[in-house]
C-alpha cells in the first residue's frame, strides 16, 4: 500500500506518475468524500493521457468516455460516478459489468460498491488533509 500526500499544485505532476502506472483492462475504485478530489483526479489522468475532449463532472451522466493514448496505443478511457445511481441492480441494468470487462481503462467513483462485484481492481482512497492538500493511498486486490 503506498500513501502519499499531493498537494493541489503537484496534481498534475501526481496524476503523471499515477499514469505510468495504469495497464490497459485496470479498473480503480475511487473512494473518498464529496468535494475529496475524484473527479479532479481522473480529469488530471485523461489529460496527461492525452484524452480527445476534457472529462467534465459525470455525476449526472453516470458514464463518460474518453479515447486515450497508452503507450501508443488509443482506447477508451471510462470515468463512471455511480452516486446516482440507487442498488446493485441497477449496476447491471446499465450493462457496466459488461463495459469494464471490454478493452480500456476504468475509473469509479463511489466505486466501493462494486467491490463485491469485481475480482481484480486498484482501490484509491483519497482523504481530505486541508484546503490545499489530499492524501492519496493506492492498494491493488
Ligand atoms: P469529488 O469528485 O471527490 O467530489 P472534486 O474533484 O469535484 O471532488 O474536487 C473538489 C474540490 O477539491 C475542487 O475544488 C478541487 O479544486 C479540490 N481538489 C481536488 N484535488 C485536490 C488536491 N489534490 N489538493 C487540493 N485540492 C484539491
Ligand atoms: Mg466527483
Amino acid at each position: 500500500m503506498a500513501s502519499e500526500t499531493v498537494h493541489r499544485s503537484d496534481i498534475g505532476a501526481f496524476a503523471r506518475r499515477f499514469a505510468e502506472t495504469i495497464q490497459p483492462g485496470d479498473i480503480h475504485l475511487l473512494i473518498g468524500p464529496l468535494g475529496a478530489g475524484k473527479t479532479t483526479f481522473v480529469r488530471e489522468i485523461a489529460r496527461v493521457l492525452d484524452a480527445d475532449a476534457m472529462v467534465s463532472s459525470p455525476t449526472f451522466t453516470i458514464v463518460n468516455e474518453y479515447d486515450i493514448a497508452l503507450r501508443g496505443e488509443r482506447m477508451p478511457l471510462r470515468h463512471v460516478d455511480l452516486y446516482r445511481l440507487e442498488g446493485v441492480d441497477a449496476v447491471h441494468t446499465i450493462g457496466l459489468m459488461d463495459m469494464l470487462a471490454d478493452r480500456g481503462v476504468s475509473f469509479i467513483e463511489w466505486g466501493e460498491r462494486l467491490k463485491p462485484l469485481v475480482s481484480s481492481y486498484i482501490e484509491i482512497t483519497i482523504d481530505i488533509v486541508s484546503d490545499d492538500a489530499r492524501r492519496f493511498t493506492v492498494e491493488r486486490h
